[in-house]
């Protein structure tokens, strides 16, 4: 059985770069030189529509079904997953064993659960609206550092940590803030009004423009409209990050690009590709090149046409020969 398990695990290790967590189905487990999660430490993922951002595929160290890979979710501030274990475990909890079997006496209790459940939802509302007839403006600070720990902690953990970045919070304690309410709470408690009207805001924006997987750009609107409101100099910004950011190569017109905007005037954004020259020549002449060159090196012109038609239709033939002398010196 153990082999089994050592099996998957290699597999799971080889296809992803990280190595792949071992999972238990019990709160405990017994076994000895590994790290296994257990229940407590991880939540399983059914559906592949269920899965999030921290997702992966583990393997059952013990139980009915050893050696079985899962998706699970093992981050403890996941909005999805463990970061709202108290509503999904109760749920779990109620609907596991299936009442059609029940004892009598858990049908009763389950009948009796599922009454408190519609009480509890009524009265929670009820609550809150008279609790809310107690407070007044101006916030008393108190309240105001709850409301703000609250609101942090509802946001994603890749929104938090934006905010912890920006706010200047180091990586180190960012971790444990994430994880931490109370010492959140302590932090917020520390900082002067001016300091804690910055946090509120930054959590109210700190999604804007957001690119969880930075495959595809994603739309910057609102963070322009945020430096708009605020006087805040996008273009200015965005040319400098440009420079810091540009290969060698195209430096030159990265920086002669930051200086145009630093002077106030506007400028198109550089490139980090060639420029094409003579376009039509030059692409009459990049076709024949591509017919009478060796077979290997029209593959090589085939796949780049096919992964991006334009770009390689536009690129002009001194970028093409090059390409094709490397592929047959190998
Ligand atoms: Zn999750």
């Amino acid at each position: 059985m153990q082999s089994l398990v050592q099996i998957k695990k290699t597999e799971l290790d080889a296809k992803r770069e990280r190595a792949a967590a071992f999972i238990s189905p019990y709160y405990d487990t017994r076994i000895e030189g590994q790290e296994v999660l257990t229940l407590p430490q991880y939540q399983l993922i059914e559906k592949k529509i269920d899965r999030c951002p921290h997702a992966e595929p583990a393997v059952y160290a013990d139980g009915e079904e050893i050696g079985q890979v899962k998706w699970m979710c093992r981050e403890p501030a996941c909005k999805d997953h463990l970061g709202r274990v108290r509503d999904t475990a109760a749920g779990a909890t109620s609907n596991a064993g299936g009442l059609s079997t029940a004892s009598p006496e858990t049908r009763s209790k389950r009948k009796q659960e599922l009454f408190d459940i519609r009480v509890d939802e009524i009265v929670r509302k009820r609550v809150m609206a008279e609790a809310i007839k107690t407070y007044k403006f101006p916030f008393e600070r108190a309240h105001l550092n709850e409301v703000a720990k609250e609101f942090f902690r509802r946001i994603p953990s890749d929104d938090q940590r934006t905010i912890l970045e920006v706010f200047g919070w180091n990586e180190k304690d960012a971790t444990a803030l994430r994880m931490n309410h109370s010492k959140v709470l302590r932090e917020l408690a520390k900082l002067d009004h001016k300091r804690l009207a910055q946090f509120m805001m930054l959590c109210s924006f700190a999604h804007f423009g957001a690119n969880q997987y930075k495959n595809h750009q994603v739309s910057q609107q609102q963070v322009v409209k945020l430096s708009t409101e605020r006087g805040v100099n996008h273009t200015l910004i965005d040319a400098q990050v440009r420079l810091e950011l540009a290969p060698k190569k195209y430096r030159a017109s990265h920086q002669a690009y930051l200086e145009t905007v630093a002077r106030g005037k506007a400028a198109k954004k550089p490139t980090v590709f060639e420029q094409p020259q003579q376009e039509a020549v030059e692409r009459k002449e990049l076709e024949k090149v591509a017919v009478d060159s060796s077979s290997e090196a029209s593959k090589t012109n085939k796949a780049v046409a096919q992964s991006s038609p334009k770009k390689a239709a536009q690129k002009p033939k001194r970028r093409v020969v090059p390409r094709t002398q490397k592929v047959t010196s190998i």
